[in-house]
């Protein structure tokens, strides 16, 4: 008890001229809510057995915590993991467009009147995609509920049961379609729907046909599904629009860059798709977005419902949205991080890693370039990977661990034992800072 009793009041460590410095940077709320951290660790390691510490260990412990908390609350990353869309560290690689403090969000310069903040962007899409209608909401998630509460509340929309998928964790289709007051009629077996199975579904309750994307992973085998234009067709027949939830924003031939070409949004516009909605920031390559392009019978509807206020995109989006979409429709996607990034020729990454890992061994570490193999990530493209070149070093867990702790850090992928520091998603001109980092990992601590 008396060694407790010994420990100093809070306001006693606050009035201690060696936390004034710290008060004047982080503010008096934020140095006390640190003492009161300190002095609770202080009193549990003396009700532990520990002997009480004085009032400048209490100051020192407050000191580095407030310093631990004050590092970048979102920090930058070199990402060597070789997955290029990657959720965790931000999905598609930011654009960076200058954002004016002041900005004609929402104005006409010419009339000096109110305008519409979408407007511009809207513009862009319908050129980039040729369709008759667009709108942009926060993401994809929130394109699919506005759509169905839209055109779908307390009504049937179909799904084949093969496409009810859960992406990223917590996107699940069927919680989407119950959270937008839609009701979901299940088609069709996991490896194969038919025509037919849509066909026999069809009411006069049913809303819409929705087509989802498989995005996270492929299906072999015994498996059918019936092309998009047979039932677009069915659709006109009977008056049900058909949707497409595509997700990834594929808008080019992927084939280009080494990978096997899928359906573009183009062309599920071409077989007749109503609406197709995707991600801003997968592979169209920009911010997070949720994009809905379409017939002006899908779209109108979407632009007047009450939620489509609470889902506005802010307007940095708006900004690099805009700025993304200039570059595809003047035919330069390699303007773009993401594709600067995929278009790397396979020998520049190898010339690379072999620099970097000849820098580590002159160092005295043992480093090797070695052929690697990418992935676009991010729920596209599942199954699919890329050629890519990588540093692969020893001592794997722990020097991952150091990487991910340094400055700036560096996220590397484990592999068979050894570390793989895989250049696919590294832009060059981070190669010094990640050999810095890896020459940092050779000096012991
Ligand atoms: C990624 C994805 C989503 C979710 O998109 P968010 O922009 O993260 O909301 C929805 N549907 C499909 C098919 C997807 O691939």
């Amino acid at each position: 008890m008396s060694a407790l009793s010994r420990l100093p009041a809070v306001h006693r460590i606050l009035d201690d001229p060696a936390l004034a410095s710290a008060i004047a940077r982080h503010g008096r709320v934020a140095t006390r809510s640190a003492v009161r951290e300190a002095l609770t660790a202080a009193r549990d390691a003396v009700a532990a057995g520990a002997a009480a510490p004085d009032a400048s260990a209490i100051v020192a412990e407050a000191a580095a915590r407030l310093a631990r908390a004050a590092a970048p609350a979102y920090a930058g990353v070199i990402n060597a993991t070789g997955v290029l869309i990657h959720t965790n560290l931000g999905r598609a690689p930011r654009l960076q467009p200058p954002v004016s403090p002041y900005l004609t969000l929402e104005m006409d310069l010419e009339s000096g009147t109110r305008g519409e903040r979408l407007a511009p962007v809207v513009a862009r899409l319908i050129r980039a995609f040729g369709s008759e209608a667009a709108t942009v909401v926060t993401n994809n998630a929130a394109a699919l509920v506005l759509l169905l509460a839209a055109h779908a509340a307390g009504r049937e929309v179909i799904v084949s049961r093969g496409e009810l998928v859960e992406i990223g964790g917590s996107f699940r289709l069927p919680e989407i379609m119950a959270a937008a007051g839609a009701r979901l009629v299940e088609v069709g077996c996991t490896n194969r729907t038919r025509e037919g199975d849509y066909e026999a579904a069809i009411t006069d309750d049913t809303a819409a046909i929705l087509v989802v994307h498989r995005s996270n992973f492929h299906r072999a085998g015994f498996v059918e599904t019936p092309p998009l234009e047979a039932l677009v067709a069915l659709g006109r027949r009977r008056g049900v629009p058909v949707w497409v939830d595509q997700g990834s924003g594929c808008h080019l031939d992927l084939a280009a860059y080494g990978l096997q070409r899928e359906a573009t949004v183009h062309d599920l516009l071409a077989a007749g798709a109503e609406a197709v909605l995707f991600s801003g920031d997968k592979l169209l390559g920009g911010p997070q977005a949720g994009i809905v392009v379409g017939t002006a019978s899908a779209i109108a509807p979407l632009r007047r419902h009450p939620l489509r206020r609470a889902l506005r995109p802010d307007k940095t989006s708006l900004v690099a949205l805009a700025a993304t979409l200039d570059a595809l429709v003047a035919g330069h996607p390699e303007e773009l991080p993401l594709y600067r990034l995929l278009g790397t020729p396979d020998g520049e990454l190898r010339r690379r890693a072999r620099r970097i890992a000849a820098a580590v061994r002159r160092a005295g570490g043992e480093a090797q370039a070695v052929p690697s193999r990418a992935v676009l990530g991010g729920g596209t493209t599942p199954g699919q990977t890329l050629a890519s070149w990588a540093i692969a070093l020893p001592d794997a867990v722990g020097r991952a661990e150091r990487l991910r702790q340094g400055a700036p850090p560096v996220v590397a992928r484990v592999e068979d034992d050894r570390l793989l520091v895989d250049l696919r998603a590294v832009f060059p001109d981070q190669d010094r800072d990640l050999t810095r980092a890896l020459l940092a990992t050779l000096t012991k601590t």
